[in-house]
């Protein structure tokens, strides 16, 4: 699709109640195209009214009738239908989602609008199988009265899904879809960097058949608009995929208010390499870790784990790798890395990577910002041959940059991978059996992958450990998240 023209076919009001608005304070800010730096559109500003607004029409719909007597089976055909409408405007969603947030258009394509129906169609499966049991009771009171107990799995009520701008329309649908699916409503708040394709999915559901009021989406900044929205009393349960620094804030919140909530937040995954490990496979490995999606996902392989005997080796190839990719705009074929998604973050990244330098670490490849316009880093290696404790060790970057580090024994490198505060994901590379699983067994991470990183599926339960989350999403478990369990006792 021509920019030209999705530019000039823009959709940038928000949805509430199945109407297109704008911020009832009448402002908006600004959205960007990172890969050039120019301004693509002005997207509502919602603040606390807007959110007051949305949250009530989502209450509503929760308790009308329609939606509250919806059998199972058309809920999920509804949201095959989206998934449906999802791929048939995939065209459109792929080129929004690269113009606004930078990554690759074949990526865009292929996990954004893809990985989206996926997601849809799987959680479309699971509301019609949601159940809950009979229970046999030992207690009987007074003598001679008999019970029979069971229980139900009820939905929730009206979710609040705050969402980043990593994969902005996957993010929204891993929380919309099982939320729907369970009969819950949703306000959903996208990041403000990259709100275009979260207002397209609530156009599409509409388009579906969704009743209006189930999904809404207050465009707003995180200080005014998240912020109302994951303390709103009629909120019954947040979501939210973010920064551990906001998953605090909001954890306090929901916990102050007795609010459920569920946290998926920051990591630092390690990638251990292993001795018999073919180097080529270790140096692509761990390269894919961290530059897949330009360094912008929890889970990136951020640090790297090397026996001595293959340290110089494998860095080398990484830096090498580092240098090879062809950084440009997403649209263009060529391209192997396009930008960060905004000038702050490329600027917080830089200044990490210079902190790392300042404190000993050694630049093998990239270490600044690419010059012209846009908001390139290039994809950058840092030495730690002296294992020193560099803030690039600790804390997360959230962009393309690998910190590599070697280790004289096995134990070692599964104590340092673990020194972290986050638990998120974690790789080990190697074809020893007894070592993979003597790593997967000690990792402390919500998902660990052997011989690969970075691999999601709706089936699989996916969160973190630690400071990395608290819950999980996808698989059964994400049923449990959107549901309560009632408890029914009948005396006879
Ligand atoms: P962020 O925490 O700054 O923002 C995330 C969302 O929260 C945005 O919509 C933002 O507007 C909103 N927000 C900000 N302050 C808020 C507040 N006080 N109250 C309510 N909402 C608020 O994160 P980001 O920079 O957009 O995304 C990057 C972070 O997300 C990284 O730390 C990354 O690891 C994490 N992330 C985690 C996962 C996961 O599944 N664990 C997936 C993707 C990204």
């Amino acid at each position: 699709m021509q920019i030209e023209e999705l530019l000039a076919n823009l959709h940038t009001q928000m949805i509430v109640g199945g109407r297109a608005v704008p911020a009832r304070s009448g402002k908006t800010f600004a959205v960007y195209d990172p890969a050039s730096g120019r301004e693509i559109a002005q997207v509502p500003d919602g603040d606390a009214d807007d959110v007051a607004a949305a949250v009530a029409v989502a209450k509503n719909a929760f308790e009308s009738s329609e939606w509250r007597r919806m059998p199972p089976a058309a809920r999920e055909h509804l949201l095959l239908k989206l998934a449906d409408l999802v791929e048939q405007h995939g065209d459109e969603l792929a080129a929004l989602e690269t113009l606004n947030q930078g990554k690759l258009l074949g990526f865009s394509r292929m996990l954004e609008v893809g990985g989206s129906a996926q997601w849809l169609r799987y959680m479309a499966g699971w509301a019609t199988k949601i159940e809950g049991s009979t229970v046999d009771l030992s207690l009987s009171f007074p003598p001679g009265v008999q019970y029979r107990a069971s229980t139900q799995r009820v939905p929730v009520g009206v979710v609040a899904a705050v969402v980043p701008w990593n994969f902005p329309l996957l993010m929204a649908v891993w929380k919309i879809a099982p939320a729907l699916a369970c009969g819950c409503t949703v306000v959903l708040k996208p990041a403000e960097e990259t709100p275009l394709t979260a207002i397209r999915l609530a156009e599409l559901a509409l388009e579906a058949g969704f009743p209006p009021g189930v999904l809404n989406v207050v465009t707003g900044r995180g200080e005014t608009a998240g912020a109302a929205l994951v303390r709103h009393p009629d909120v019954d349960k947040v979501t939210f995929t973010g920064s551990t620094e906001v998953g605090r804030l909001i954890g306090a919140q929901c916990g102050r208010d007795i609010r459920r909530v569920s946290l998926e937040l920051g990591g630092k995954s390690p990638v251990i390499v292993l001795d018999d490990c073919d180097p080529r496979k270790a140096i692509e490995g761990a390269a894919g870790a961290i530059f897949f999606n330009h360094g912008q996902v929890c889970t990136a392989g951020s640090r790297l784990y090397v026996p001595r005997s293959m340290y110089g080796q494998i860095v080398e190839g990484i830096a090498q790798v580092a240098n090879s990719l062809v950084l440009g705009s997403g649209f263009d074929e060529k391209t192997q890395m396009g930008p960060l998604v905004s000038s702050r973050h490329r600027d917080k990244v830089v200044g990490m990577i210079a902190e790392g330098r300042a404190q000993g670490g050694e630049i093998m490849a990239g270490g600044a910002a690419h010059d012209g316009a846009g908001y390139f880093v290039r994809p950058t290696v840092v030495a730690n041959e002296g294992r020193k404790p560099l803030s690039l060790v600790n804390e997360e970057v959230f962009g393309p940059v690998l910190v590599a580090m070697p280790y004289d024994d096995l134990e070692e490198a599964i104590s340092a991978a673990n020194s972290s505060e986050y638990g998120l994901g974690a790789s080990v590379w190697t074809n020893q059996l007894d070592k993979a699983l003597r790593v997967v067994d000690r990792m402390e991470a919500g998902t660990v992958w052997v011989n690969s990183h970075n691999m999601v599926d709706p089936a699989l339960p996916f969160g973190g450990f630690k400071s990395s989350g608290v819950g999980r999403e996808h698989g059964r478990a994400i049923i449990d998240a959107y549901t309560e369990t009632k408890s029914v006792c009948f005396a006879y």
